[in-house]
């Protein structure tokens, strides 16, 4: 588990075709499984608001389908 970092001022959204500005950073290979197109390099990647939430959104299903197979 990592903790979820605040973002400096006039950082943008990572996710391709968005450019609004981030408000957090995430690991890519979290925001990898969330289904979230994401571009740019280096090991973090960073999220809007918007765009958080669709993270958020998207784990959180995938996360209680698994709990749903046990
Ligand atoms: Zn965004």
């Amino acid at each position: 588990m990592f903790a979820l970092g605040r973002v400096d001022k006039g950082v943008n959204c990572s996710v391709v075709g968005c450019a609004n500005k981030a408000v957090r950073s995430l690991s890519r290979s979290d925001i990898g499984s969330s289904g979230l197109s994401v571009g740019g390099e280096g090991r973090r990647a960073y999220l809007c608001h918007d765009h958080y939430k669709a993270w958020k959104k998207a784990t959180k299903n995938s996360r209680s389908l698994e709990r749903s197979r046990w």
